[in-house]
């Protein structure tokens, strides 16, 4: 079996899964329980948020955990409406946004939000003088992905979130940074963001938990209202063993992540995208800064049955976002690639166990599509 799906979800570290259960088994004190049943499960968050914190530069008072990156991202969304929006209605976002983000808008807009949506260039990254443009003085928000979970290309978060300073009056910059946690290095100080979302499930933790970074005193209102847990920010007994369990996921990452792996496996596969679909003609869509994920197309194969004859091969990969079933990707049409190779666009995504004859598998079931679609 070649899983190259690692941009939908990652499979769960042995040791994390190890964690899990012992903390299910274990530690089952309700952390808000002053006894010590409760003190215990409310050293292990705070041990958790230590580590997030650590890998972003934050304080682990800064960290807040969620049931993942969805109601992190409505949380900065709707947290920062709920204390800004007398100020103003004006929000910036990007057309390459994850769909938890683009839905929120969309329903915003119907709220009478007034929403822009920076358009990306050619290889989907975001200009800072495009987007420094559309910035207001009563601009209330920016949200903003940091690596596109389509095609891997890395957004100037320092650069944008400096011109939004320059001219919002009191506005919060939020980040999705859920393809960008333990692949690139993330300092949340140094960026001076507001706000960053975080999933488990992508970096080999558990599903159903995630986490947002909330900068000190920005008084965001809570999503979810109830037993004032986490600060007030987050109300809910929390999920102790799959925070652990993300702990777990970061700490993994830290000491086995590496890039030169990425790099090898995307190298690896560009020579055999070339010997083998030069003649049938084959076109990379958007540049990959992470080289974690990385987006392709052959001419005329498309991507719908590409990926039930690669999954007969025991291949997995995707046409684009988990998220975006059925239509055709958001993403590569605002970079302006044209339909009939969005069409054809196949998404494959890397961690460190996939090795070269993963790629090996995938070229094999990419041949077979190919002499598919040429009868
Ligand atoms: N943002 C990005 C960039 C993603 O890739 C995903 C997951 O597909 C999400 C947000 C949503 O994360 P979760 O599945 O934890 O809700």
């Amino acid at each position: 079996m070649a899983y190259l799906d690692n941009a939908s979800t990652t499979k769960p570290f042995v040791e994390v899964c190890d964690e899990v259960y012992k903390t299910l088994k274990e530690n089952y004190g309700n952390p808000s329980s002053l006894h010590k049943l409760g003190r215990n499960s409310a050293n292990e968050i705070l041990n958790s948020a230590k580590v997030l914190a650590s890998e972003i530069n934050a304080k682990p008072a800064e960290i807040v955990f969620t049931s993942g990156a969805t109601e992190s991202i409505n949380t900065a969304i709707w947290g920062t409406l709920g204390k800004l929006s007398k100020r103003g209605k004006h929000i910036i976002t990007t057309q390459i946004e994850h769909s938890a983000t683009l839905n929120i808008m969309h329903e915003l807009k119907l709220r009478g939000y007034e929403i822009e949506y920076v358009i990306p260039d050619e290889n989907g990254r975001i200009s800072v003088k495009e987007f420094a443009s559309r910035v207001r003085e009563d601009t209330i928000l920016a949200s903003v992905i940091m690596v596109n979970n389509e095609i891997g290309s890395k957004i100037d978060i320092k650069g944008l979130c400096e011109a939004f300073k320059a001219k919002s009056k009191c506005g919060f910059f939020h980040v999705d940074a859920v393809q960008a946690l333990c692949k690139i290095s993330i300092d949340v100080k140094e960026l001076n963001v507001d706000l960053m979302s975080f999933s488990a499930h992508k970096i080999h933790g558990p599903k159903g938990v995630g986490a947002l970074y909330v900068k000190e005193k920005s008084n965001i209102k809570p999503l979810i209202y109830g037993g004032g847990q986490q600060s007030d920010l987050r109300s809910g007994t929390e999920n102790l063993a799959g925070i652990v369990g993300f702990k777990k996921a970061i700490e993994i990452n830290q000491k086995t992540y590496n890039k030169q792996h990425m790099i090898m496996l995307c190298e690896y596969l560009e020579m055999l995208l070339e010997r083998y679909f030069a003649d049938d003609g084959y076109v990379f869509n958007g540049e990959s800064d992470t080289k974690a994920i990385i987006n392709f197309a052959i001419n005329g194969v498309k991507s719908e049955v590409a990926l039930r004859v690669l999954e007969s091969h025991e291949v997995y990969v995707s046409s684009g976002s988990a998220c975006n079933k059925t239509k055709l990707s958001h993403v590569l049409i605002a970079m302006g690639i044209k339909p009939e190779i969005v069409d054809s666009s196949i998404r494959v995504s890397f961690c460190m166990d996939n090795t070269k004859e993963d790629i090996d598998m995938l070229i094999r079931g990419l041949t077979d599509c190919v002499s598919m679609f040429k009868k």
